[in-house]
């Protein structure tokens, strides 16, 4: 049975991911700190005998044996990463160096869940993975941009030093059940404060830009890279290339679920980007791999977790 570890496994793509290879028989092992993830993201896996869940900070070394590494351990939403920023600076470099140093010594394939963060504010639209980015080092979404710019660095570094395996794939905004309902990220945002009837928060004046991929849809891409052949390293991008502004995002939310909610605008947080939206061709060219499901089919199934699992 092929070993797997998932680190950040108990957050919101983790558990998806975790249910995903549990369900493909392999013997998964999940290792978080449960800094934003929680046990109850796994309830349904503890107690099969191919899963185990290991409570561990990244930014120290683990000794495993495994044969694929799925690192993920990073918390994603601007709220908490910006909550303590040296320790997500720490996370992404150190905890990359770690995993990295264990996939040398285990010659496991290693893939990292980069994102659309290492383009900051884009000149460029849609991103292509050759684009370099346009990055604040010093702003206060540095720590999280910048650190997984870092880790991206420590990949390529391994590969061509190391000779390892490695996957990078960078992913857009993906929403889904299990996201966490005070993470401040937009698609819950709205969704919690829809079904509370409290205002809508629209940050800026809405016409921002976003790319939403549905949860199920960024897993078979997390299963499509890690299977494929070793010569394909990455980066490539993960998302779906549907672009919606904040507005419309709100309005749509609003419509689902019925909602008397007003929209209230609010200022703009610093170095928000104005535009984002990926170009997947490699994805599809590589791994055959694009995203199905439609927004608003995605939020219905979201809108239909935060109902049951948090009694809104
Ligand atoms: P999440 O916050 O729900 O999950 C992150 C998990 O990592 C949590 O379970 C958390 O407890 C754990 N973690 C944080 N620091 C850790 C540490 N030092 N040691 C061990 N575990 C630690 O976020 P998510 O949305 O599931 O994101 C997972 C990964 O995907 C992250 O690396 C994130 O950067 C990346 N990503 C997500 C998105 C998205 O839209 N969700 C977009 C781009 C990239
Ligand atoms: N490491 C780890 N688990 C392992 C092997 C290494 O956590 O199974 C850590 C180790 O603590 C080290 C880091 O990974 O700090 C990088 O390892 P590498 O072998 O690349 O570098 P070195 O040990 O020479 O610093
Ligand atoms: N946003 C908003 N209202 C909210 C939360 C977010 O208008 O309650 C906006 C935010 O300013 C950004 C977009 O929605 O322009 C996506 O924000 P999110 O934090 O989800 O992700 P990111 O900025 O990292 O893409």
């Amino acid at each position: 049975m092929e070993k797997i570890l998932v680190t950040g496994g108990a957050g919101f793509l983790g558990s998806h991911l975790c249910d995903r290879l549990v369900n493909s028989g392999a013997d998964v092992l999940c290792v978080d700190n449960f800094f934003t993830g929680s046990k109850s993201n796994l309830a349904h896996l503890i107690g099969k005998p191919n899963f185990e869940l290991m409570r561990h900070d990244v930014t120290f070394p683990l000794y495993v044996e495994v044969d694929k590494i799925f690192n993920l351990a990073c918390p994603a939403s601007p709220v908490h990463y910006q909550h303590d920023p040296v320790q997500t600076t720490k996370t992404s470099v150190q905890g990359a160096i770690n995993m990295l140093g264990l996939a040398k010594r285990v010659k496991a394939r290693i893939l990292q869940a980069s994102t659309s963060e290492v383009y900051g504010d884009p000149e460029i639209h849609p991103q292509t993975e050759d684009y370099w980015g346009r990055v604040n080092p010093i702003g206060i979404r540095s720590c999280y941009d910048e650190g997984k710019r870092c880790a991206e660095t420590l990949f390529f570094d391994y590969w061509r030093q190391h000779k390892l395996r490695i996957k990078v794939i960078r992913i857009f905004n993906t929403y889904g059940p299990r996201m966490h309902p005070n993470d401040g990220r937009v698609v819950s945002n709205f969704i919690v404060q829809a079904l509370q009837n409290k205002d809508i928060t629209l940050y800026g004046d809405g016409r921002q830009t976003r790319s939403f991929c549905y949860v199920d849809d960024l897993i078979d891409g997390f299963m499509s890279m890690m299977d494929s052949p070793d010569h394909i390293t990455g980066p490539i991008n993960m998302g779906n290339p549907g672009e919606f502004s904040m507005i419309e995002l709100a309005e749509l939310t609003l419509r689902l679920t019925g909602s008397k909610s007003k929209i209230v605008f609010l200022p703009l947080p610093q170095d928000d980007p104005r535009r984002r939206q990926p170009d997947i061709d490699e994805a599809k060219e590589k791994l055959h791999w694009w995203p199905k499901v439609q927004l608003e089919d995605g939020l219905k199934e979201t809108i239909a977790y935060f109902r049951s699992a948090h009694d809104l």
